[in-house]
């Protein structure tokens, strides 16, 4: 993705309320509906494939004498078009639509955030206007955005918009490198400068512990009833509120730590390396033991909340694979052994230290190694920083210290 202008895109989904009567709005979303299908029908039994300048030439007067404006016809035969093609491609049958939904184009709607309205052009020009129904904190932060397209779907009860946002953000040039290690009860992250030395080491607890909790419940309720769990209503219902509950606190704890992590990469400008979680399942142990403990959806939604924050803010996120990143000594790449409370230690050279923070000092090299115009070596590491916030992480400014002895050993 380098050199291209990365692009932020977000949608906002809310409930709408139509000012006035809604019978133009629900008679749109029919007409919509039943002029995509009938176009579905005719390409289906076309059987060829159609290209855009054809489905105009196709389709376009038709729906435009039903009272479709320009884009909305475009919209509807691109639409048909899309699934058709997915349909065939997965072998299903012909697509039958019964929702209510349809695309806008951005020229056949009005948005306006300060009112919270917003203003839809139907078919035979009439127009409806929509009350956005949403605090104004979640409407504020797309001030600025450009917004390009949204859908409209109506559930029997109430419209529904999906509004889609994008802005591009200006990445910004990288002046440290960002290393984080993911683990079932702590999360550690270590800033190296771009010539290797070592600026900040930080820790962060997984909240694992609740989460096993609502797991050992949910086994718990299943061993007690293993047949019947799933019928009696009740006792899904138990079940279903453990499984709220990990949710819940997983995405929380996600969302705030992606944020102060892709914060405190904005004040060093960093570039985060992240290990690349699909490469884990290949690397046997360490993928088992990721699972037993806390299951790697736990670390992708981690990863995925700490990758949105900081492209949102213009910093570049890049994967390296986790082989050996906690098994291999950073000195001289022999194996690493246990030897007690997460203590590793290598058998050829000696080097001992704590398995997170080699592990960050192994994911900083894979990386500078791939990309060799940092980690210039020579430069003599100096003691970063103890961390002026520990948040939970206990022997910081030891652990701190000793980075620093780790780095050392590089250039030997
Ligand atoms: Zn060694």
């Amino acid at each position: 993705m380098r050199g291209e202008e990365p692009v932020v895109v977000e949608a906002l989904k809310v409930r709408a309320l139509p000012e006035g009567s809604c019978d133009r709005l629900l008679e749109f979303l029919r007409l919509y509906r039943d002029a995509v299908q009938s176009v579905v029908d005719r390409i289906w039994s076309l059987d060829v494939k159609l290209s855009k300048k054809k489905l105009h030439r196709l389709f376009y007067s038709d729906l435009i004498s039903v009272g479709f404006r320009a884009h909305h016809a475009k919209e509807v035969y691109v639409y048909a078009k899309s699934l058709v093609e997915s349909a065939r491609g997965n072998g299903g049958r012909k697509p039958m639509l019964r929702r209510l939904s349809t695309r806008i184009d951005k020229y056949d709607y009005k948005l306006d955030l300060d009112s919270m309205t917003l203003t839809l052009k139907l078919h035979s020009n009439y127009e409806v206007r929509l009350r956005l129904v949403t605090s104004r904190e979640r409407v504020e932060k797309f001030q600025g955005w450009s917004n390009y397209e949204l859908v409209v779907k109506y559930d029997g009860k109430s419209f529904w918009v999906s509004i889609y946002f994008r802005r591009i953000v200006r990445q910004l040039e990288p002046r440290t490198v960002m290393s984080i290690d993911l683990n079932f009860d702590n999360v550690t992250l270590a800033i190296f400068t771009l010539s290797g030395r070592p600026l900040r080491l930080k820790r962060f607890k997984t909240p694992h512990r609740r989460i096993l909790t609502h797991r050992i419940w949910i086994e718990r309720i299943q061993g007690r009833y293993p047949r019947s769990w799933r019928f009696i209503k009740g006792i899904r219902g138990a079940i279903e509120r453990h499984g709220e509950g990990i949710k819940n606190i997983s995405w929380d704890y996600a969302h705030k730590l992606g944020d102060s992590i892709a914060g405190l990469a904005l004040k060093h400008h960093s570039i985060i390396v992240l290990e690349d979680l699909e490469k884990l399942r290949e690397n046997g142990k360490r993928g088992r033991e990721f699972n037993k403990r806390l299951g790697l959806w736990f670390y992708r939604r981690v990863q995925f909340c700490v990758e949105y924050e900081a492209r949102e803010r213009g910093l570049e996120v890049v994967k390296v694979n986790p082989r050996g990143t906690s098994s291999r000594c950073p000195r001289c790449g022999g194996r690493l052994i246990e030897c007690g409370h997460r203590v590793l230690r290598c058998r050829r050279c000696g080097f001992t230290g704590d398995r997170d923070v080699t592990a960050t000092i192994n994911i900083y090299r894979r990386y500078v190694s791939k990309h060799p115009r940092c980690g210039v070596p020579g430069v003599a590491p100096n003691a970063p920083k103890p961390d002026e916030d520990p948040s939970g992480m206990r022997g910081n400014r030891d652990e701190a210290m000793t980075i620093s002895t780790y780095m050392n050993s590089y250039e030997s």
